[in-house]
């Protein structure tokens, strides 16, 4: 579905990204982990052209976006969805709105149709009630979840993480993290940055360790967690097990 291929990306002098090369699979739950500042969103980024690649490809579909022109960006990244740490819902729509809002906006969708798509997105994550509150009404828990339903509103092909659930409180992160447990379950492909070991252990069919701008390692979860073979690798696990 994804194909990656010497992925470098710089800012300014900054090497960033030093040539990465990686396949994701249709359906497989890719799960990134590595120290901070070691590139994980900067790769999450350029795999949906939110940055522009320095060098190399990202084949989506069997399309190279990183040729793609504006307009077929944009269909593409509509097959892409994001979510954030800080959510990133409109403060100023209603729950409903910050659904139905891109769906129309880019004519995917009749606002009768999104409206009903929103309902039933509602519903599936428990918070059919919401539809008319605003964010700063909802906890943080629910705000993640109500940006990953306003991703999936778009019926993307695949969904990208972004430490979704670094921003909340404790008890707020398993709400979130069981919402992403089913979306796995019914074959959704993801590729998750996240610190949470649990979910990479149980969901991932791939963890990675990035570090200073390279995949260095990936496995299994089970021979990722058991025989780690990097020293930074080794190290990492250490600090955060
Ligand atoms: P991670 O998500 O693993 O913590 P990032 O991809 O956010 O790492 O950042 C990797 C490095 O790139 C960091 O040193 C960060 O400061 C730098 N960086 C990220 N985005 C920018 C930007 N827009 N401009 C300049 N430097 C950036
Ligand atoms: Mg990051």
């Amino acid at each position: 579905m994804i194909d990656v291929k010497n992925l470098h990306k710089s800012f300014g002098d900054k090497q960033v990204l030093c040539g990465i090369d990686e396949h994701i699979q249709k359906g497989e739950k890719v799960v990134i982990i590595g120290p901070s500042g070691s590139g994980k969103s900067t790769f999450l980024r350029c795999l949906n052209l939110m940055e522009t690649p320095t060098d190399g490809e990202v084949i989506f579909e069997g399309k190279n976006i990183t040729a793609a022109s504006g307009a077929e960006l944009n269909k593409i990244r509509q097959k892409m969805g994001m979510v954030f740490q800080h959510f990133n819902l409109f403060p100023h729509l209603t729950i409903q709105k910050n659904i139905t809002l891109a769906p129309v906006k880019l004519g995917l969708m009749t606002q009768a149709e999104a409206d009903e798509k929103a309902r039933e997105l509602l519903e599936r994550v428990g918070l059919p009630e919401k539809a008319e509150q605003y964010p700063a009404q909802l906890s943080g828990g629910q705000k993640q979840r109500i940006a990953i339903v306003r991703s999936l509103a778009m019926n993307p092909d695949v969904m990208l993480f972004d430490e979704p659930t670094s921003a909340l409180d404790p008890e707020m992160v398993r709400e979130v993290l069981d919402f992403m447990k089913q979306l796995a379950r019914e074959g959704m492909t993801m590729v998750v940055v996240t610190h949470e070991m649990g979910f990479a252990r149980e969901v991932g069919s791939r963890v990675l360790f990035m570090d200073e701008g390279r995949i260095v390692e990936q496995n299994t979860p089970e021979e990722f967690f058991a025989h780690p073979k990097d020293a930074r690798l080794q190290e990492f696990l250490s600090k955060v097990l």
